[in-house]
């Protein structure tokens, strides 16, 4: 088995205790993840606060260098990544092949941006400017759906603003981090990036830290409230990426086949467990049938495998507890709802749920309330674009959501009325470096990606100077 290490203070060492890692395809460990203790916590902290003045000191363009160069190392070994993502994560290797390009893609964006001040006025009387400093240190806390990318939309803003890093991935999905840990020990100062883990202990001491300036989280609403709360104390600042329950709203001028598919693919892909997943669709009542007969025949084509198998579409979901959460949920649709598809673990080791169509389903089944996170689709009929525009957004989540329909300009006028953070037209999860992405009301605060989301990991300072008299 592969040694895996934590990164504190620029050397790779050993944790105080580990965890088995576990193969979602398989239900059993292929390996251990070091985990750390509170001791090692804070010197991963002092670590990086010792790395922070000769980091911050650099000039953009040196910090840009090294960022660059972190991204060709991981370019270089993307197969390896891609392969240990697929692992540990369990979505097939093409998904996590493009996760990984995708991650080296999001580096070298971050690395093209600059922080120059900002004349905000300069007339005859003075000159007012916007200046940009790093925060200090940052708390980079991931989820497993997304270890690595979501790592890099932290580590790439962090980083070229001048702010070092302990970052901390989850524990059933550490050891690609952990690999990622063995490339900045090689290319960057010790000490600007740290990574410890733990056996889901360790998040409430690291984000009360007092040298921790920063927050970064993604993850699940209810722990980013927990977050909210221990960075308080401090006034850190956070970001929180939350959690979704995005509603795809299909109009009456969409191809219903066509849009079936590309509505199942943005509720399947990585087995369903992507924040912005379409988790619930809405379809007027004339196209209903055939939109959800088609949802139905590709749920049963679709291949179900070990993500390491060529051809294998859909992935086992991540994790045990997730596993038997999506089982509650499919128990509690059969009741409340018409499966056409699916509705069941598969009959096989590993973590498998069968891709699964439910219609019909009550508007207050928890398959439509909360977040399933799976594979598992629920299809409402509606008749009125008023009802479905209210429906869609009666959550306490705005994450993203989608429209669907040729005539562009109604659907982005439906979009406009949507209470999300991003809303796509005739696409999915188009994710892009250089747009900011943000969560409105409990799926989040503040944003990642976008020059917007760079200025999240800077102090700004208005520099407000007059002509001496
Ligand atoms: P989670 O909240 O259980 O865990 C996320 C991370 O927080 C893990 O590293 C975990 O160890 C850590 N953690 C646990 N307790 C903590 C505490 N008290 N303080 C600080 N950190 C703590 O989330 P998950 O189940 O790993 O991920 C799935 C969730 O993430 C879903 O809700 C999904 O929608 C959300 N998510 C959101 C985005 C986004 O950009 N909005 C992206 C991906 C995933």
């Amino acid at each position: 088995m592969t040694d895996y290490k934590l990164l504190i203070g620029g050397a790779l060492v050993e944790g105080t205790r580990s965890i088995d890692v576990i193969n979602p395809a398989t239900g059993e460990p292929f390996a251990h993840c070091p985990v750390a203790d509170e001791h090692q916590l804070n010197e991963a902290v002092a670590g990086a606060a010792a790395a922070f003045p000769a980091w911050s000191a650099k000039t953009v363009a040196e910090r840009a260098g090294l960022i660059g160069a972190l991204a060709d190392a991981l370019e270089a070994r993307a197969d390896e990544f891609a392969r240990l993502l697929t692992m540990e994560q369990g979505k097939p290797l093409d998904q996590a092949t493009y996760e990984i390009i995708g991650s080296v893609f999001v580096l070298r964006a971050f690395a093209g941006m600059n922080l120059k001040p900002r004349v905000i006025r300069d007339n005859g009387q003075g000159k007012v400017i916007e200046v940009r400093s790093p925060l200090g240190v940052v708390a980079a806390i991931t989820p497993w759906n997304f270890p690595v990318i979501l790592l890099m939309n932290k580590l790439g803003p962090a980083l070229l603003a001048g702010n070092t890093v302990v970052a901390k991935p989850a524990p059933t999905t550490p050891l690609t981090t952990l690999l990622l840990g063995t490339l900045c020990a090689k290319v960057l100062p010790a000490g600007v990036v740290n990574i410890i883990c733990d056996n889901n202990d360790l998040g409430g001491a690291l984000t009360a830290h007092p040298q921790v300036a920063k927050v970064a989280f993604t993850g699940s609403t209810a722990t980013g409230k927990k977050v909210m709360a221990a960075a308080a104390n401090t006034v850190k600042r956070v970001t929180l990426e939350l959690g979704g329950n995005d509603a795809a709203i299909v109009l009456d001028d969409a191809d219903p086949v066509e849009t079936a598919g590309k509505v199942f693919q943005g509720a399947m892909i990585n087995a369903g467990q992507v924040c912005v997943a379409i988790k619930r669709a809405y379809v007027p009542e004339a196209m209903y049938d055939i939109f959800c007969a088609e949802l139905a025949r590709l749920a049963v084509a679709a291949v179900v495998d070990d993500g390491l198998k060529q051809g294998a579409q859909i992935g086992p979901v991540q994790n045990r507890m997730q596993f038997e959460k999506l089982k509650e949920l499919l128990e509690e649709s059969r009741d409340k709802g018409t499966v056409i598809a699916g509705g069941a673990p598969m009959d096989r080791p590993g973590f498998f749920i069968a891709p699964t169509i439910v219609r019909d389903i009550d508007e207050n089944a928890r398959l439509v309330r909360e977040e399933q996170f799976g594979p598992v689709l629920p299809v409402l009929k509606y008749a009125d674009v008023e009802d479905v525009i209210a429906r869609a957004n009666d959550s306490e989540y705005g994450l993203a959501g989608t429209v669907w329909g040729k005539d562009m300009d109604r659907a982005i006028d439906v979009a406009s009325r949507i209470h999300t953070g991003t809303v796509w037209v005739n696409q999915h999860m188009a994710i892009d470096p250089s747009l900011p992405f943000r969560g409105a009301k409990q799926s989040g605060l503040g944003g990642e990606l976008g020059e917007e989301g760079l200025h999240e990991y800077t102090q700004a300072t208005i520099i407000n100077a007059a002509v001496a008299g």
